[in-house]
């Protein structure tokens, strides 16, 4: 007998649970919003991507996930928590979601699962897996599907689950019912508002965030030190914003919010280097070559801000604009 599409939600969201999940929801593909779309247009008119052109290539895509997936119906949501847990310190310099493997692989893996089961339960599921690896606003695909809101650091904000969360996304052909629909009190156990609280604003120590729901690369420590390319040659020039002792990503406008209380436990992939990493000194670091750092961290996230930038970043130490 086929399985209803009811049916179907119940069972990726057990799928879900068991692979680790922190929750999951559901919505259906369609075109966002007009508003959401002038929003994203506004932050790339303004400037606020810097360097990062990719960004602004297939938006047709990026803001309508039928076009991204050919028959798409359905667009599933999944938290990835990568808190630490209560008994481990972060690890200062370091962003924390970046002291364990590479979530791109640790999250694909898992929903990769989550699709062998889907195909052998329905063999009319087609779908594709995506974590920060196409044009798809995954953070408004959470809010639609009933995880959340996103807060004034722009971050994916869950009352019951926090906001140390990676986001996965499977767009399925399947014609599933959207959380919102099967699972109203969901959408109310998540969503809430900001409200008053400036706090994410307050701790961002180089400006990137006067604007809420904005938040302007060139000023970010998260941008320079990972995606920018150009890092040493812009120090040069005076136009980069004090590291403030950071050297891959900067957790603070996460680290002030207040529903850090609500994290729920990162996977242990995601702390797979806690060892290696803690109680390193500066000198540690600008001692590594790169055939040793690309040993070390080969499956790691740090891979992608490449050494050259954390060396660069270290010594910048608070150097700079706001320094
Ligand atoms: S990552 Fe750091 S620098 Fe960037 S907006 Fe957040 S607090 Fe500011
Ligand atoms: S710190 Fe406050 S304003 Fe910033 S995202 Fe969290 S709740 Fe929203």
């Amino acid at each position: 007998m086929p399985i209803s599409e009811f049916e179907i939600y119940g069972l990726v969201k057990e799928l879900s649970a068991k692979n680790g999940f922190a929750d999951f929801g559901c919505a259906a593909a369609e075109e966002l919003p007009i508003e959401v779309q002038q929003h994203f247009l506004s932050a790339m008119q303004e400037g606020n991507f810097a360097s990062m052109d990719y960004l602004g290539r297939n938006i047709e895509k990026r803001f309508n996930p039928t076009l991204l997936v050919e028959g798409a119906r359905s667009v599933m949501v999944f938290l990835a928590p990568y808190s630490l847990p209560h008994h481990l310190r972060p690890i200062e310099g370091i962003a924390q979601y970046a002291l364990g493997d590479d979530y791109h692989k640790v999250i694909k893996d898992k929903l990769f699962a989550i699709m062998g089961h889907l195909k052998e339960i329905c063999p009319q599921f087609q779908g594709r897996a995506f974590t920060d690896s196409a044009p798809i606003l995954e953070r408004e695909w959470g809010v639609r599907a009933g995880l959340g809101w996103i807060g004034k650091n722009n971050f994916l904000i869950s009352k019951s689950c926090g906001i140390k969360n990676l986001i996965g996304i499977i767009i399925s052909n399947l014609e599933i019912p959207s959380t919102l629909e099967i699972e109203p009190q969901k959408q109310r156990a998540n969503c809430g508002s900001c409200g008053e609280c400036t706090r994410c604003i307050a701790n961002c120590p180089s400006g990137a965030l006067s604007k809420p729901y904005n938040t302007d690369s060139r000023l970010c420590i998260s941008y320079h030190s990972i995606e920018n390319r150009n890092l040493p040659e812009e120090m040069e020039n005076g136009i980069v914003p004090a590291f403030h002792g950071k050297f891959f990503g900067c957790d603070n406008c996460l680290d002030a919010c207040p529903w850090n209380s609500s994290n729920k436990e990162g996977w242990e992939e995601f702390r797979n280097n806690y060892g290696i990493l803690s109680g390193r000194d500066k000198e540690w670091w600008m001692n590594m070559d790169e055939e040793e750092f690309k040993r070390i961290f080969k499956n790691s996230p740090v891979l992608r801000g490449g050494l050259k930038n954390i060396k660069a970043a270290l010594v910048w130490g608070k150097k700079g604009q706001n320094g």
